[in-house]
Order: structure tokens, then C-alpha cells, then sequence
């Protein structure tokens, strides 16, 4: 690509409820600094002084509810301000969540249902905004001390840990600009493959692990239980998308379902959950600022995401390679993958593929290249109930030196 221009300087003056709206290019640094007033990040306030340098490739909407100075410096692909925004829709919702919270809090010792604050779970189509509303909804909940737990069910783009994941992490202060969701104890569970058709069925097998763990957590925290959940979702909304987004309602006995930017689906939710009277589903407008991602784009994303979690988003990581001998290791694959083929089966019976049969890999070096999830199983018919400790990238498989 050629060379950025190099851009001068520049502050903006934002009117109470407009935002700044700012794409970062892939190379290039661009730094943000609050003059006067104050100003939020998708719920994350700016610091008072000083410049943050957002991350390479970031997609931003500087919005302030007062009004607000800010300065740009740096080159960035596109920059524009906007007063048309969901945003007070957003808080409001914030706030109908955060009394239901003290509702909460306040049952605390009695009744375990009443005890168990909103479990919000937020759908919509690629590209409706489903991630920056969880992280303000987790962000300005986290800002009145709240600590609720952020659940992403989005193996495609999700936020936490690699793609391939579902996986679950508390949210203890508002979401860091920079540096992002926590990562310091997510509770990860490994898909491994960003297309969930591939194996519905393990998705959800892992979708019931996860909530069963959460739910043994809460039991023993009325803390998190108060504050509830925020759960991300795919933007597949269709066909066996929307049946696994029924599931995942159901699994996560989610209470609040927020539906951004498509009336049908809102539609079609809300008369499939009409028999449970404590399900709410709500509405929401989408923003006009979320960014329209090509399939190609999300392809990339997932490979940075990859590099990111091995370097550190700001390449402040060091990943160290290790030799091991191929006793020392056992790999296992989820799902059979193929199906027997007929010829090889008796007259008349169907071929069938147990989608969580655990099969045991040989190493060969068509492994290289690959990002194995290190699980805490003890035994491989732990593997599918187990999550995973971390990742590892095999760089090269040595068939010699079985190594
Ligand atoms: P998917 O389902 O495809 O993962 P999504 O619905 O979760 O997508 P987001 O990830 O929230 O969508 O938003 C898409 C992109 O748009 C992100 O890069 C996000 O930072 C950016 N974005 C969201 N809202 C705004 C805004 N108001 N102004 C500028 N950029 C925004």
C-alpha cells in the first residue's frame, strides 16, 4: 500500500451526545487525548490527561454525554462526528439491567431466583454492533462496582482468548481501551474451528459445560450471581444459527434477550419464548457507526487475533518454543470429522458420525502450522467437559527425531 499521508494535528469539539467516529489503519499509530470535558470509549471513560494510542486496525466511536474537546494525532483511515446515536437508548437499558441487579443483591440469602441478577444475552446479525454493546453494558455496570461475567459464544470474532472458543472471564473495572477484555483468568472452552455447522452438536456440548461451571461459580458467589451475565453472540441468525441461539437462551437461562438492528428476528424470538413469562426481549436500534466487515476482513482479524494472543497486542509478548518428544504428548480431535463410507457399512444401515467421538491424532507433519488448545483433562474422556489451559502453535514436526 502507499505511503499514509501524513495528517496535521487536529481537535475536534463534540456536542453533548455526539461521538467521534475512527478507524485506525493497519499500520499506522493513532493517538487520542481528552482537552476538555469528558468523553467515553464504547463505556470506558478517557483518561482526564495524557494520549492513548489505539490499537492498529480498531474501529472507535469517542462519545461524550456532556459535550468534550478531543485531539487526534496521527494518520487514520477515516475520522467524522455523528449526533445521531443509540446511546441513550443503550444506558437506559444499562439502567433497567443495574436495578434489577440491586433487586438482587438485595434477595441476597433468600430465594435463589430472586437472588439471580440479569442474564442478558445480546443477538443481532453480523455487524449490528452485538460486542460493543456488551462491552458498554459490562463497562458502565463494572463503573458502579459491579463485577458481572462476560460470556462470548462467538467462535467467528469473539473477544476473549483465540477464535475457536467459547469462553467466559468477569469484568471487574470498565474494559481497558487499549489492552481490551482481562485475560488473566477466562475460563475457556475449545471449539476449534470458526464455523460452528462443522460440529453443531460439540458447540453445544461446550455451551452446557460452560454454564455449568458458571452456574457452580454463582452458586458460591452471590457477588457475581447479583451482577449477572452478558453474553455475546454470532451474527448467524438464520437456519441452525437462530436454533443455536434458542439453545443458547435456554442453556444460559438468559432473562434479558437484546435484539440489535433486526425487527424479524426480534419477531421470531419473542413468539418462540412466549410461553416463559420471565423472558424479556427487547428491541434495540443498531448504531450507525458499526463498521461493515467482509468475510475477507474477518478472516484476517482471526489470524491477528491468533498472533496477538502468542505477541501481545502491543508486541509486548514473548512466546517461547519448547521440543517434545511425541510420547510426551497426546493429541486428540473432537468428532470423528468423516463418516464410514457406505460400501464399508452392512446392506441397508445408515452411515452415522458420533459428532463428540474423541479420536486420538496421529502427530504427522500435517499438524505444522496448527494452534492446539492444552487441556486440563486428566483423561481424554475428559476432554470434551474440560477447559483449556492455553495454546500452543507447532512450528514443526520432526518425524525422525519423533519430536
Ligand atoms: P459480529 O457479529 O460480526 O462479530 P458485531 O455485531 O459484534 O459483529 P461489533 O464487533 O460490535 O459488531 O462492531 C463491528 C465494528 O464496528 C467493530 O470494529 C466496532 O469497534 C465498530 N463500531 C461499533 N460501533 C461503532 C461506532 N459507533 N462508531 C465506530 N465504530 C463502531
Amino acid at each position: 500500500p502507499a505511503p499514509a499521508a501524513v495528517q496535521p494535528l487536529r481537535q475536534f469539539k463534540l456536542d453533548p451526545q455526539s461521538e467521534l467516529r475512527v478507524e485506525v489503519l493497519p499500520d499506522a499509530t493513532l493517538r487520542v487525548r481528552l482537552v476538555s470535558g469528558t468523553a467515553e470509549i464504547f463505556g470506558t471513560e478517557l483518561p482526564p490527561e495524557g494520549w492513548l494510542t489505539i490499537p492498529p486496525r480498531s474501529k472507535i466511536a469517542i462519545f461524550t454525554w456532556h459535550g468534550a474537546t478531543v485531539e487526534l494525532d496521527g494518520v487514520s483511515e477515516s475520522e467524522y462526528t455523528s449526533d445521531e446515536t443509540p446511546m441513550v437508548i443503550y444506558v437506559n437499558t444499562h439502567a433497567i439491567l443495574d436495578a434489577r441487579r440491586a433487586r438482587a443483591r438485595a434477595a441476597q440469602g433468600g430465594d435463589l431466583e430472586a437472588s439471580q441478577g440479569p442474564r442478558v444475552i445480546v443477538v443481532g446479525p453480523t455487524d449490528s454492533g452485538k460486542s460493543t454493546l456488551c462491552k458498554m453494558l459490562l463497562s458502565w455496570a463494572a463503573k458502579l462496582g459491579w463485577k458481572p461475567t462476560y460470556v462470548d459464544l462467538d467462535i467467528g470474532q469473539g473477544s476473549i482468548t483465540i477464535p475457536g472458543c467459547i469462553s467466559a472471564t468477569p469484568i471487574e473495572k470498565p474494559i481497558d481501551i487499549v489492552d481490551g477484555i482481562p485475560l488473566e483468568m477466562p475460563l475457556a472452552y475449545f471449539y476449534g474451528h470458526p464455523n460452528p455447522s462443522i460440529n453443531p452438536d460439540v458447540y453445544k456440548a461446550l455451551m452446557r459445560e460452560l454454564a455449568q461451571t458458571l452456574e457452580t461459580q454463582f452458586s458460591g458467589n452471590a457477588e457475581s450471581r447479583a451482577a449477572g451475565m452478558v453474553i455475546n453472540t454470532m451474527g448467524w441468525v438464520e437456519g441452525l444459527g437462530y436454533e443455536l441461539l434458542l439453545n443458547a437462551i435456554e442453556i444460559f437461562k438468559a432473562n434479558v434477550v437484546l435484539v440489535l438492528g433486526q425487527e424479524k428476528l426480534w419477531k421470531m424470538l419473542k413468539d418462540a419464548v412466549q410461553s416463559k413469562p420471565n423472558i424479556d426481549v427487547v428491541k434495540l436500534h443498531k448504531s450507525e457507526g458499526v463498521v461493515l466487515r467482509n468475510s475477507k476482513y474477518r478472516q484476517k482479524t482471526r489470524s491477528f487475533r491468533i498472533k496477538e494472543y502468542f505477541y501481545g497486542i502491543a508486541n509486548d509478548l514473548a512466546p517461547h518454543s519448547n521440543v517434545v518428544n511425541f510420547s510426551d504428548v497426546s493429541v486428540f480431535r473432537i468428532g470423528s470429522g468423516h463418516q464410514a463410507p457406505r460400501s464399508a457399512l452392512p446392506i441397508g444401515a445408515e452411515p452415522v458420525a458420533d459428532p463428540t467421538r474423541l479420536v486420538a491424532v496421529n502427530i504427522s507433519t500435517d499438524m505444522v502450522h496448527t494452534v492446539l488448545a492444552v487441556s486440563y483433562a486428566k483423561e481424554p474422556d475428559e476432554i470434551i467437559s474440560s477447559n483449556v489451559a492455553g495454546f500452543i502453535h507447532v512450528t514443526d514436526v520432526d518425524i525422525q527425531r519423533r519430536s
